[in-house]
């Protein structure tokens, strides 16, 4: 069996609290190929970039390297957060295009091409993760890297029009065709990026799922839902009620019932549509207000950033004048947490609740939605409330689903989740359960690599736009 090497943006590193699917599913993976997970320690420097690390662990090889702080900047808060976020989670209104951070996200990306490249065999196969290294494969193809190499989007892919919105969006567009497998979230990715690379030209001919390159080479392109540990969170769930977190927040309710949302405090959640929402729905239910409180737990991310700053301001209002409108002395509506809190805690919640409110503008997954499922209590499960705009919308067709935007209707959604009878609950529970069980975190991993075709064809390597600083800042594409 070839060796799996993963790399990523960042490492989960052994010991450290990833309790999330993905580094499961991925060292599961890793450790039946005698793996080696490459990339970012998480560590910002002083010193110059690029110092590799190596250790072993329960036979996986981790390899990471620290940034400097200007590499961290570019890269990372720069073209990755600024540029790259945003625009792919449409927003263009919040896209910061900036050429100095686009050199410094092609910077980072080659160096780390320059490191892994002399660590690679030929018959391995590499898994790339996600917007921070698109260009990976290009930049190792370009020092002759010749085995198969598989690249995996997990926010969204958006459509042309967007996309094209990117200054020489060619130029590191066109560096996925290096891969021989593209793979998203969602079917509707996947009709989007073939879409996008029909208009590039080039003479590329398309099926719905294989993009012809002029060089005869093939790249495929296909939807992998991504999972989660499904058996793992249901038994973290069962045993998280006993926590003394888990007892106190029970405790605090009183005998109200429980609505939670479980975000990283991002502008793709759509936080303050959520509160707006939930504010409509004291309004417009006053016969129900005081009877359910909303916990928003919303950890600080990317706290550097301009924009996340000023999100945060802005929902630290919000709940504020929400809370002002509708308190009573002994009940507050929204109960807003900005710290983070451990997953076997998190899960120990999700059961508590009767409602779990998943709404945002846009999203590739969202694993919080299938987590809250998974955590429920079989004999009286809660309701997922999701919006239709988080990829894990075309799996789970039994949650209520809705649009973030029409803020009445998640009101009645609310409404209605809050005294949804139990025979329905557990009908919609169940079939969600069903898909989420078996579409796992590993059948995700698993379907990935099988498709990845074991024997990559010759080919000429292809001529690559270059990234040069002189770009003028605008040019017909
Ligand atoms: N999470 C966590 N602790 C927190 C908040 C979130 O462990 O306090 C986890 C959550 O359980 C989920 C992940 O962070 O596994 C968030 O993934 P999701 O796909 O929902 O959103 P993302 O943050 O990747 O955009």
């Amino acid at each position: 069996m070839s060796r799996l090497v993963v790399v990523s943006n960042r490492v989960a590193l052994p010991g450290e609290n990833h309790a999330g699917g993905l580094a499961t599913g991925l060292r599961a993976a890793l450790k039946r190929r005698s793996g080696m997970w490459f990339g970012w320690s998480g560590r910002v420097v002083r010193e110059e970039s690029g110092h590799l690390r190596k250790e072993t662990d329960a036979g996986i090889t981790y390899v990471t390297l620290d940034l400097s702080r200007q590499d961290y900047v570019a890269y990372y808060n720069g073209f990755a957060n600024r540029t790259l976020w945003p625009l792919l989670h449409f927003r263009l209104d919040l896209a910061d295009y900036a050429r100095e951070t686009r050199l410094g996200y092609f910077k980072v990306n080659a160096m780390l091409a320059d490191r892994l490249a002399p660590l690679l065999r030929d018959d391995d196969i590499v898994w790339v993760h996600d917007y921070h290294l698109i260009p990976l494969a290009a930049l190792l193809r370009q020092k002759g890297v010749g085995c198969r190499i598989g690249f995996f989007l997990h926010i969204p892919m958006p459509s042309s029009e967007i996309l094209t919105a990117l200054p020489d969006h060619a130029a590191l567009f066109s560096t996925l065709y290096e891969y021989d497998l593209v793979g998203l979230q969602t079917r509707q990715d996947v009709e989007r990026f073939i879409s996008y690379t029909r208009l590039l030209g080039d003479g590329m001919a398309c099926t719905d799922s294989t993009v012809h390159l002029p060089n005869g080479h093939r790249v495929q392109v296909g939807a992998f839902p991504i999972g989660i540990d499904a058996e793992r969170i249901s038994r973290q769930a069962a045993d998280g009620v006993s926590k003394s977190a888990v007892r106190t927040l029970r405790a605090s309710m009183a005998g109200r019932k429980l609505a939670i949302g479980v975000d990283r405090l991002d502008y793709s959640k759509g936080l303050p549509e959520r509160f707006e929402s939930f504010s409509r729905y004291l309004a417009h239910y006053p016969d129900k207000a005081g009877r359910m409180t909303l916990l928003q737990i919303a950890p600080v991310s990317r706290g550097e950033v301009p924009e996340y700053k000023l999100l945060r301001s802005q929902l630290e209002q919000i709940a504020g004048h929400v809370n002002g409108l509708h308190a009573e002395p002994n009940w507050t509506p929204i109960r807003y947490v900005n710290r983070s809190f451990s997953h076997s805690t998190l899960t120990g919640f999700y059961r508590l609740a009767s409602v779990g409110v998943v709404t945002p503008l846009r999203d590739g997954m969202n694993l919080v939605a299938k987590e809250y499922v998974a955590s429920q209590d079989p004999s009286s499960p809660g309701v997922l409330i999701l919006s239709l705009f988080a990829g894990a919308a075309t799996e789970l067709q039994e949650a209520m689903l809705v649009n973030p935007y029409d803020l009445d209707g998640v009101a009645d959604a609310l409404s209605l989740a809050a005294n949804m009878p139990l025979p329905e609950r557990r009908e919609r529970w169940e079939a969600s359960m069903a898909l989420i069980r078996r579409h796992d975190i590993h059948y995700w991993c698993n379907s990935f690599l099988d498709s990845l075709h074991p024997v990559r064809p010759e080919r000429p390597p292809i001529e690559l736009p270059a990234m040069r600083p002189d770009l003028p800042a605008c040019r017909p594409q």
